[in-house]
């Protein structure tokens, strides 16, 4: 049976050193593919047959990663499928473990090379570098403990994705029940938000145990890699070349000095068209004046016509790789019990082909979303050229950009999907989004930077350090007798647990964003001719030059985010509802 929602994708470049049968699930069948790199590597005499050396080396990567990507999407469209679920973790416990040493003993003969110099600097750099930190962190007693990370994180998963409750005598899902929280009276979103934040308190303790097991098993990562801590370890391992943990904490302060006022700004506004005393944690998400919810489209294929139709309108590349992946079913849009929560874009590597999966209910963030997503893809299939398989992903920080980038152009269309002052509407909303997730954003990395430099802390001084930085970045928002709901709020951000770190890149990258948006208002086609070019270079180039080509600055401190909290304020004041 067949798992995957497509099937026969096309072949980009016909393998020459992976064999076409090849099951990439057996062991015994990789092992000897590795043998035969060492050996080539050995044999390789000059630059040029190194770089063919890291052709091939790509090539056996790429199959791996793409075989891994497989199992992984097939589980998550069917959590509920025991084969499936199996088939991952064979992988993540079987084949992962083993390729790691070898990957390692690839970079380090590579690093050991003689021609290795010889490489035109200009193309080989960045992977010289990258490779560089991959054998300087790599421990051979951290391949289990980086499985049992896994094996925890699918944990998480699992709970989290399970999660239902009954509302209006139906059994929901946590991700079904979001839209509840835009009903217009208030009692009924009161009592979606309380059931859906008492069904995730109920698991809290779980969801502590299961955290405590990976800031263990991340501390002991960091220890055996010869670091003080898990946040230098992960700052390193991230490749951060460009910034460090003193930046990210400018960054916060950036957003608590320039943001922090413009959005207490909006929730005062919102309290007041409301007609409340306090905003409560129910009433964020409702339409401040009681217009009915947005409700773009009903089902998830009418919403993906829709949003050819805004990829036609912004630009010949984006329609056209977007019709690509509607072609090639490289998208699963509907929500339904059994698929996993959220949504991703994960890319093919072997087929240099990008999927998007997503949880669409009906709801107006779903068009972000699928925005936000078909911004990843368009990046994958940017780089379809690039033959060097590192090269073909971006660091996030950029990755994000292209995403981000996508949801503010092609908001500009949203008349596909509404009548102007309702499109106008949801402009809006987006962009309070924006200002909001800041704070949030830095609320969770802040959050992040204290518990992998605070070891040995208690359960208490962790919840106390959380709440010192809601009451820091969570605007006026009236808790009051929910208090264990607001100490617990961080379960719900499963960056946390899944992807440690993995949360400031948005905040960079939406910077960078808010600059292609901003310079599109200058002159559309030049930014987005700078958008589709930078994103070609893949991660070719570090990340300030990836800015550069998109016509933005790298930089977060507050001289970028000043003026653009204020770009995004004015925006604010011409679409006033
Ligand atoms: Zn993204």
């Amino acid at each position: 049976m067949n798992l995957l929602p497509f099937e026969n994708l096309p072949v980009h470049t016909p393998r020459t050193f992976v064999p076409a049968e090849c099951n990439l699930g057996d062991w015994s069948e990789l092992e000897p593919l590795f043998d035969r790199l060492e050996e080539a590597i050995g044999a390789a005499d000059d630059a040029e047959s190194l770089q063919q050396w890291i052709v091939d080396w790509g090539e056996l990567s790429a199959a791996l990663d793409e075989e891994s990507s497989k199992r992984y999407i097939a589980m998550t469209c069917h959590t509920d499928n025991e084969d499936a679920e199996k088939a991952y973790l064979d992988f993540v416990e079987n084949i992962d473990p083993n390729c790691k040493p070898r990957q390692f003993k690839l970079s380090s003969l590579f690093l050991e090379h003689p021609n290795r110099m010889d490489l035109p600097k200009d193309r080989f750099e960045v992977f010289d570098r990258d490779t560089a930190v991959h054998v300087e962190l790599f421990r051979e007693e951290n391949v289990p403990l980086e499985t049992e990370e896994s094996r925890t994180c699918q944990q998480y998963q699992k709970l989290a994705g399970s999660l239902t409750v009954e509302f209006q005598g139906e059994e929901k899902t946590l991700v079904q029940m979001g839209r509840h929280l835009e009903e217009n009276e208030r009692k009924i979103r009161q009592e979606a938000w309380e059931i859906v934040a008492d069904r995730r308190l109920q698991e809290a303790d779980k969801f502590e145990e299961q955290f405590e097991e990976l800031l263990n098993l991340r501390e002991k990562i960091a220890a055996n890699a010869g670091f003080d801590n898990y946040l230098d370890f992960a700052f390193r391992e991230k490749c951060r070349f460009d910034y460090g943990p003193e930046e990210c904490l400018k960054f916060h302060d950036a957003i608590e000095q320039s943001v922090m006022p413009a959005l207490r700004k909006l929730q005062a506004e919102r309290r007041e068209q409301l007609g409340l005393e306090t905003l409560r944690p129910w009433d964020l998400a409702v339409d401040p004046l009681s217009r009915p919810p947005l409700r773009p489209f009903q089902k998830a294929e009418e919403m993906s016509e829709k949003t050819q139709r805004i990829f036609d309108r912004l630009d010949d590349q984006c329609s056209q790789d977007y019709q690509l992946m509607r072609e090639l079913k490289l998208l699963d849009l509907a929500n339904r019990k059994g698929k996993a929560p959220g949504g991703y874009q994960c890319t093919l590597s072997e087929s240099r082909l990008p999927f998007i999966f997503m949880n669409a209910v009906g709801v107006q963030r779903d068009v972000e979303t699928i925005l936000h997503e078909a911004g990843h893809a368009f990046h994958a299939l940017a780089t379809r050229d690039e033959d060097i398989y590192a090269y073909r992903h971006a660091p996030i920080e950029f990755c994000e950009v292209a995403s981000m980038s996508m949801e503010l152009l092609g908001n500009e269309f949203l008349e596909e999907f509404y009548e102007t002052a309702a499109a106008n509407r949801a402009r809006r909303t987006h962009l309070e989004g924006i200002l909001s997730i800041f704070p949030w954003i830095a609320t969770v990395d802040a959050f992040q930077h204290w518990i992998y430099t605070h070891p040995g802390h208690s359960r208490e001084e962790r919840t106390a350090a959380w709440l010192e930085l809601m009451d820091r970045f969570g605007g006026d928002v009236d808790w009051s007798g929910y208090e264990s709901n607001r100490a617990n709020l961080w379960h719900r951000q499963l960056h946390i647990f899944l992807h440690p770190f993995y949360y400031v890149e948005y905040g960079i990258a939406q910077l960078g964003a808010l600059q292609v948006w901003a310079n599109s208002k200058e002159n559309k086609a030049k930014a987005l001719a700078d958008y589709h070019a930078s994103l070609k270079l893949g991660g070719s180039r570090p990340l300030p030059e990836l800015f550069e080509a998109a016509g933005c600055k790298f930089d977060f401190s507050a001289a970028t985010v000043e003026p653009l909290t204020e770009l995004v304020s004015e925006e604010l004041a011409k679409t006033t509802a």
